[in-house]
């Protein structure tokens, strides 16, 4: 079956997203393929598709076991048959498992890299045909990498004694220029095809906030995102026990996550979570790792993590169903000194702490930068030509006012000059609002000045504003445990009149009332099947499935299928249970008339057959009308390998091709030679006896031009 047909029965996807028809062709033309691809970007089709088309049985290599459990569950509600061996499983599971393979029950096998040292695994791979060996995560082979894996590197000895060789196909959304090559090299990828589909995740929106009071701002922010799921991430676990004390006393659905905690009660809570059973997650950085979770709306960062690679992949985590999603920064001058401190704390070589100084500065730059966020990340990552606006971060859509503070400003300013720039933000408060603390009357504060002039703000309101001038760098904090805060020359010159003070107020998004109430209630069902069936509810249908239901309001099978996500397997497993929600909805609510649908979705399969042209006779007509093959692939986007694979299936479906156009003269006669030498049409066979340089598609066009002769 053609690989769009198999996007759209399975998976339920019209068009194949940036990357994947090309890094799918490849793998079927049996040459090695590294793919870097962002989080959410759809890495799995590139090689679940190939695991398809071919004959035998794919390998996956991955290093986490959730992880796995999550795909293999996935892709059996897709109606593809896969299974999972790893180290938690009974024996009896194991064998069960080794022999609906050995039975080729099974397209996709997924082990952990440490089973690859079992002698039985090896033997019984032997008995089966293994395709291609798909290695996941494959960063983890490098040293360089963030997650070194020293069983990666066991995966190469292992594939040299697979006989044939199958063809490997490896995958990481992560890799530095050295990253890239150690993998290569480690994993020993013959000649393999480099794809790189860039790092940008269009749907997240890049906020950073500064000047905020967090506590308030999480509070505002989850009272008006109730419904939605959402991690907040805290640099220290005592930070992540203070924030969910907090968020659970304003009962609001939350779990907690961080390495204090035994594991049976972190693993209730990731179910929890995972079920959507608890909206909220508050946790250090140890959580996420392999969290596959896709409707996660949004990630708070409490706290600026310690680099833009960190931050990067927390903040990616929201979103991966392809929704919007929202990646938020409360930034405080008190992060970096503590990121400082933890840099310190490590054993670290001097270099290396150099580095890890270098990558904090350029964090903390991300947090005062004005320009596009979005831009600023790419760049980081090495993108280039990146466009100076993306309109979808908090820099782009500044919608924040601008108030004069100067007098406020010079207020503050003096009191801390008054006090001698000895104490924190505490005191410096107390003096100004007129306290008669002990500490304040025993100094004599009360004689300042200073004293009392802004009585008509509340302690609370004062240190905010502390805390802003802070952040704008007009004051300092010092980096002890009892932080004494002391003037810039940035106050100076407020101080001496020369500059205003004007502080960004960021208007608060207020949440949109929109109608969700058919949405809550396929929410609702959804959860009902998950339960019923032990998988999260993302794997069943994700948000964004959803969503599009709740807005097209589909009534029948066909309108159903044209929703994004709901495959043919899918529609059979649960399609009826949500078309009867929605259609019980509709009657209530009046909103579509049942016949016309059932008249509309005939017109529009109708429609579709005449209408929609596929890809490969769009190539065609370009080609046609005169448009040389590096136009086509400059102007569709598209690889040299595709635009040939394209032309030669028109040909093979007989529509006229002149064949001379792809093939070089000089090769034709070489590949007829070698076929009538090995008297065989088979293309493996003829590839293997001609020089490196002549590709698959040449060699299918010399057969097409010759048969069709
Ligand atoms: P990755 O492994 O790269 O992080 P996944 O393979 O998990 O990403 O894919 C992320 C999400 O994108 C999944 O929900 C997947 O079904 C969806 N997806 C993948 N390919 C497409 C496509 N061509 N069209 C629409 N959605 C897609």
């Amino acid at each position: 079956m053609d690989i769009h047909n198999l996007l759209k029965k399975y998976y339920g996807y019209d068009e194949f997203r940036k990357g994947q028809e090309e890094i799918i062709n490849n793998i079927l033309d049996k040459k090695d393929t590294f793919a870097i691809m962002p989080t959410g970007g759809g890495k799995s089709i590139c090689y679940q598709i190939p695991a398809l088309v071919m004959e035998g049985i794919t390998l996956v290599i991955s290093p986490l076991i959730s992880l796995m459990k999550d795909q293999v569950d996935s892709l059996n509600s897709l109606g593809i048959n896969a299974g999972v061996i790893n180290s938690t499983q009974s024996t009896e599971k194991v064998r069960e498992t080794m022999y609906k393979a050995s039975n080729g029950e099974l397209k996709l096998l997924y082990v952990a890299p440490e089973r690859l040292d079992s002698e039985a695994f090896f033997m019984l791979l032997q008995t089966l045909e293994v395709s291609q060996v798909a290695i996941d995560e494959a960063h983890c082979a490098s040293q360089w990498g963030h997650d070194f894996r020293p069983s990666y590197r066991k995966i190469s000895p292992f594939i040299k004694r697979l006989k044939p060789r199958p063809v490997i196909s490896a995958f990481t959304a992560t890799a530095t220029i050295e990253v890239k090559n150690d993998i290569t090299n480690i994993l020993e990828l013959r000649s393999p095809e480099v794809f790189v589909t860039g790092f940008d995740r269009q749907n997240l929106e890049f906020i950073t906030y500064k000047n905020e009071n967090k506590r308030d701002f999480i509070l505002d922010y989850l009272n008006n995102n109730k419904d939605k799921s959402g991690i907040i991430y805290a640099a220290t676990r005592k930070e992540v026990e203070n924030i969910y004390t907090l968020l659970s006393k304003k009962d609001i659905s939350v779990g907690k996550y961080h390495a204090g905690m035994d594991d049976l009660e972190r693993k209730e809570n990731q179910e929890k979570f995972l079920y959507d059973d608890i909206k909220v997650m508050v946790a250090t950085n140890a959580f996420g790792m392999g969290i596959d979770k896709s409707n996660v709306r949004y990630v708070i960062h409490y706290n600026m993590p310690k680099n833009i690679e960190a931050y990067y992949q927390e903040a990616g985590r929201a979103g991966r169903d392809g929704e919007d999603g929202e990646c938020i920064l409360l930034f405080s001058p008190r992060d970096v000194v503590l990121q400082k401190y933890f840099i310190e704390q490590t054993v670290f070589s001097t270099d290396r702490k150099i580095s890890e100084y270098r990558k904090l500065q350029s964090m903390v730059d991300y947090c005062y930068t004005t320009k596009c966020l979005r831009k600023y990340i790419l760049e980081y990552f090495g993108e280039e030509d990146v466009k100076d606006k993306c309109d979808n971060c908090s820099n782009c859509k500044d919608s924040s006012e601008v108030v004069d503070i100067t007098i406020d400003a010079q207020k503050i300013f003096s009191c801390v000059y008054r006090i001698r720039e000895r104490y924190g933000v505490t005191m410096i408060a107390e003096v100004l609002r007129g306290s008669k603390n002990k500490k304040v009357l025993n100094l004599a504060f009360d004689k300042l000045s200073t004293y009392g002039i802004m009585k008509n703000y509340t302690i609370k309101e004062i240190k905010d504003l502390v805390n802003v001038l802070v952040a704008e760098r007009y004051l300092l904090q010092t980096e002890e445990e009892f932080a004494v805060v002391k003037l810039t020359n940035k106050a100076i010159n407020v101080l001496k009149n020369n500059e205003k003070v004007m502080q960004k107020v960021h208007k608060k998004k207020k949440a949109v009332k929109v109608d969700n109430s058919l949405f809550d209630i396929l929410r609702n069902i959804r959860k009902e099947i998950a339960k019923r069936e032990s998988i999260p509810p993302y794997i069943i249908f994700t948000d964004l499935s959803l969503r599009e239901m709740s807005k097209k309001i589909p009534l029948n099978k066909v309108e159903m299928l044209e929703i994004k996500g709901v495959g043919e397997k899918k529609f059979e497993k649960y399609g009826e249970e949500f078309l009867e929600k929605i259609i019980e909805y509709n009657d209530e609510n009046n909103i579509r008339n049942l016949e016309e649908a059932a008249l509309d979705s005939d017109k529009s399969k109708e429609k579709d057959k005449k209408k929609k042209t596929p890809s490969h006779v769009v190539t065609y007509n370009m080609f046609s009308k005169g448009s040389s093959i590096e136009d086509i692939c400059s102007e569709r986007d598209l690889k040299d390998s595709t635009v040939k694979e394209h032309l030669l299936k028109c040909g093979l479906e007989g529509l006229e091709i002149d064949w001379d156009m792809l093939i070089p003269e000089e090769k034709e006669k070489i590949i007829l030679d070698t076929i009538k030498e090995i008297n065989s049409y088979r293309l493996k066979e003829i590839k293997e006896k001609l020089p490196e340089d002549i590709d698959y598609s040449t060699i299918k066009a010399v057969i097409c031009k010759h048969k069709a002769v």
